[in-house]
C-alpha cells in the first residue's frame, strides 16, 4: 500500500511533464526577458538562453525529444545556430534529458552532485531514469560558485544546498537583474520536492530568504515551471513553502498520522497552489517525508 502510494506520488508530476511533451507536437515559446536573455517554455522545465554571436549559453535542456523544436525557436537569435555552454540547474530529467541532443559540442556545466546522479541509473520513488551517455554528462562541475561570460554579461552560478534537491544552482545575471531559479521556484503551483536526493523543506525556505535578500525589487525571475515572474511571486512561493511546513509540523507534533494529515488537506489560503500538476495530498506527503527525515537526522 505504502509502495503504491509512493509510486503514484512520483508518477503524477513526472507523467504530467512527460505526456505533455510526448503527446502534443512540442509548442516551444520564446519569451524575451531582458537584453540578450530569453526564456523557452513548453517542453519540460523552463530554459533560459543568453544569446551571443559566438554561440548560446543555454540554462537547462528540457527533454531530448523536443530538442528540434528548441533549436527552431532559437535559430534567429545571435549565435542561435549553436549551443556553446549548457548549464544544468539540477539533475531531474525534465531539465537534463535534452543534454543528449544539445550537449555534444557544448561545454556542459553543473553542480558536482548533479553529475554524480546523472552518471548512474536512478530510481526515484518508483520511477526510473537511465544514466546519461558520456557525451551528455557535465564536462565541468563545481561545489559552490562559478562565473561564465557571454552576451556582454557576467553570469554567476551559485549552489544552494538542500532545497528542491541537493544539487540546485541558481543563475544570476546581475547586470540585467535577471535570475534563473531552476526548480527552486515553481511559479504559482505546489512543487516537487526530492527528499531522497537531499531536498529539504525548511532549508529550502532559508535558501530562498538568502536569495530574496540579495535581489533588487524589480528583478525578472525565470522559474523552473510556470510563467516569468517578479520578486512578489517568489515571495509568495516562499510563504507557501513556509506555511506548508508549519501546517504539517503542527499536526505531526499533535500525533497525527500521514493519512490524517493528507485527509485534513490544506486551508483555503493554500488551495490555489494545487492548480498545477501537484495536488494537495501529494504535496503534504512530500512535506511530511522531508520533516520526518530531518527529525531522524
Ligand atoms: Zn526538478
Amino acid at each position: 500500500m505504502k509502495r503504491k502510494a509512493l509510486s503514484v506520488l512520483f508518477l503524477v508530476p513526472c507523467l504530467a511533464l512527460f505526456l505533455s511533451a510526448q503527446q502534443n507536437p512540442p509548442q516551444i515559446t520564446l519569451v524575451p526577458v531582458a537584453g540578450p536573455v530569453y526564456m523557452l517554455q513548453g517542453g519540460g522545465g523552463n530554459i533560459g538562453v543568453v544569446a551571443d554571436d559566438t554561440g548560446l549559453i543555454m540554462i537547462d535542456a528540457m527533454f531530448e525529444r523536443v530538442a528540434g523544436a528548441i533549436r527552431e525557436a532559437v535559430k534567429s537569435l545571435p549565435g542561435g545556430d549553436r549551443v556553446r555552454v549548457l548549464v544544468n540547474t539540477h539533475w531531474h530529467s525534465d531539465h537534463t534529458d535534452g543534454n543528449k541532443a544539445l550537449g555534444p559540442g557544448a561545454v556542459i556545466i553543473a553542480h558536482e552532485n548533479v553529475r554524480a546522479l546523472l552518471a548512474k541509473d536512478q530510481t526515484l520513488m518508483g520511477g526510473q531514469t537511465k544514466a546519461l551517455p558520456a557525451n551528455a554528462l557535465p564536462d565541468v562541475t563545481f561545489s559552490d560558485r562559478l562565473a561564465a561570460y557571454a552576451g556582454g554579461e557576467t553570469i554567476r552560478l551559485v549552489h544552494f544546498p538542500h532545497a528542491h534537491t541537493d544539487g540546485d544552482i541558481v543563475v544570476f545575471l546581475d547586470g540585467l537583474k535577471v535570475v534563473h531559479m531552476g526548480d527552486m521556484f515553481f511559479n504559482g503551483m505546489f512543487p516537487f520536492l526530492d527528499v531522497a536526493n537531499g531536498g529539504d523543506i525548511d532549508s529550502w525556505v532559508r535558501q530562498l530568504d538568502i536569495i530574496l535578500d540579495s535581489l533588487p525589487g524589480d528583478s525578472m525571475i525565470i522559474p523552473g515551471h510556470g510563467p516569468l515572474a517578479g520578486v512578489a511571486e517568489l515571495k509568495a512561493f516562499r510563504g507557501m513553502l513556509a506555511d506548508s511546513a508549519d501546517l504539517v509540523r503542527k499536526q505531526m507534533k499533535a500525533g497525527k498520522t500521514l493519512d490524517e494529515i493528507k485527509a485534513a488537506g490544506v486551508p483555503e489560503s493554500l488551495s490555489p497552489w494545487a492548480n498545477g500538476f501537484m495536488k494537495a495530498p501529494q504535496w503534504l506527503e512530500l512535506v511530511y517525508r522531508s520533516l520526518e527525515k530531518a527529525a531522524g537526522r
